[in-house]
């Protein structure tokens, strides 16, 4: 299981980071960072709701 980020579409809302932060992660200088992690750290649940959540649809999960 992987994250996607539509760079186009993302505009760092930071609605992600909110819901994920150990997976998403607004830098300095205003852009998304996605950090590892492994499926025994975040479960999918969690990271749908960021999907779902994010307001610029920029977010994908591939498994
Ligand atoms: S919620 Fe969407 S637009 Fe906002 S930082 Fe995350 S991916 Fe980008």
């Amino acid at each position: 299981m992987r994250i996607e980020v539509n760079r186009d579409r993302c505009e760092a809302y930071g609605v992600c980071e909110s819901v994920a932060p150990a997976v998403f992660q607004i830098d300095e200088s205003d852009e998304l960072v996605l950090l590892p992690f492994t499926e025994g750290q975040v479960d999918r649940a969690t990271l749908q709701v960021a999907v779902d959540g994010c307001p610029k649809n920029a977010l994908l999960i591939v498994d």
